[in-house]
């Protein structure tokens, strides 16, 4: 690969002086992605175990994605829906098919999905289920993650996402994730309009529910005449070893939220899917965005589901997955730093052996890039491991040896 112009240290050095510091990268400047693979700008190569928080799950530069993207680039980029264009409904039948809902909403980012969710939940609540009109309320759980808008960290219990951005939305409540107990008493309150929820919580630590928590939860949410809403951002795509998380538990959602991968990290593109009992009470005028739907998204969107399928995506993060669980479950039997590993398919985490602020984890993360792959603590002492789902059996084994290794040298 030849060298990019800027040194890791001048890129930084630029970030640190011209960019907002609401993020703390780990320090490596990335310049090229191929599948599993990313590059320096000096040239070193590392196995990418983050794939963009699970947005790259066909892996980087996908020639299929190119192809799309570039074609379509030089076509017709943006219309807005002022107009139709020639893309946007085999998208639509595309993903309303493969998901089984009878419609889809597209939007860009997964907040804004998040958002369409919100709303299209409340406007249901009070056209279709006859809720008085701001009484609405929508549960979510603890340590939910679900974006940064000001509605979405309204209802986020992490103070550093909340602190000082108030006034804050009303008309959620908050109840213990993976607790059945606590939804079915807040579901008796007949102005909850549904349940939001994440299959498995990524950004909070890749918290896996105990197998059975969302078939009842759907259950609890339909016999309350209330709307299940599945944040499948992170979780869907194939991410967990099948199309969505709650497929593992047979569940169809009433509301699905998807974003990331359903670009394979090309572009933002995320959707919300529903039914049209639901959907159709959103009319013109209603809701939008510039940029949702548009044909750039739309062909990208069609070739990233493509390629999931075609490739068999899903098999492989599961396969993959159990592998990897079962490979460092031996090294963990015998380690005094690494207490867990846990997750669903390849979207995983362990527990690092200290405190919450100690930078154990974080130092592992920096060894770990060092010997050639790129992971991140999310809270001070959990390491998410998500690799794009093109990954081989070979390169997760030797991925396998390069945490284990590190690991070793953090050993007391
Ligand atoms: N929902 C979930 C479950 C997520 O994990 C994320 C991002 O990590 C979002 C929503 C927000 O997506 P975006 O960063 O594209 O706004």
């Amino acid at each position: 690969m030849s060298k990019s112009i800027l040194s890791s240290a001048d890129a930084i050095a630029l970030e640190d002086k011209y960019g907002a510091h609401n993020y703390h990268p780990l320090p490596v400047v990335l310049a090229k992605g191929e599948g599993v693979y990313v590059w320096d700008v000096e040239g070193k190569k590392y196995y990418d175990f983050l794939s963009a928080y699970s947005a790259v799950n066909q892996g980087h530069c996908h020639p299929k994605l190119v192809e799309a993207i570039a074609k379509q680039a030089g076509t017709l980029a943006l219309t807005s829906r002022a107009f139709y264009n020639d893309k946007l409904g085999s998208f639509e039948k595309k993903i309303t098919a493969l998901f089984g809902f009878d419609k889809v909403l597209p939007m860009n980012s997964g907040a804004e999905a998040v958002e369409t969710a919100l709303k299209l939940t409340r406007k249901w609540a009070y056209e279709v289920k006859g809720i008085q009109e701001n009484k609405a309320i929508i549960v979510v759980c603890e340590n939910n993650f679900h974006g940064r808008t000001t509605t979405i960290i309204s209802f986020s219990n992490d103070e550093d996402a909340r602190r000082h951005y108030g006034p804050y939305t009303d008309g959620f409540v908050r109840i213990p994730y993976n607790d059945l107990i606590a939804l079915e008493a807040v579901l008796k309150n007949e102005n909850v309009a549904g349940f939001l929820v994440e299959p498995i919580q990524g950004e909070a630590g890749v918290y896996v529910p105990e197998a059975g928590y969302l078939a009842k939860a759907k259950a609890l949410c339909e016999s309350n005449n209330v709307l299940f809403i599945a944040d499948e951002v992170q979780t869907g795509i194939a991410r967990t070893g099948k199309m969505l998380a709650v497929q593992h538990e047979n569940v169809q959602p009433d509301i699905l939220i998807l974003g990331k991968a359903l670009s394979g990290g090309m572009y933002p593109i995320s959707a919300v899917l529903a039914n049209d009992a639901i959907m159709s009470v959103i009319k013109p005028g209603q809701h939008g965005s510039t940029f949702g739907g548009n044909p750039i998204a739309a062909a990208v969107g069609i070739a990233a589901l493509d390629i999931v399928l075609d490739e068999k995506l899903a098999d492989n993060a599961q396969e993959l997955g159990d592998l990897f669980r079962d490979e460092l479950n031996k090294y963990i039997s015998n380690s005094t730093i690494c207490s867990m590993v846990r997750g669903k398919g390849l979207l995983n985490a362990i527990l690092i052996n200290d405190t919450e602020d100690s930078d154990t984890a974080w130092n592992i993360c920096l060894r770990l890039r060092d010997n050639g792959l790129l992971a991140k603590p999310t809270h001070g002492n959990i390491i998410r491991f998500a690799p794009p789902l093109v990954m081989n059996k070979e390169q997760l084994l030797a991925c396998v040896g390069i945490i284990t290794s590190t690991l070793k040298d953090f050993e007391k």
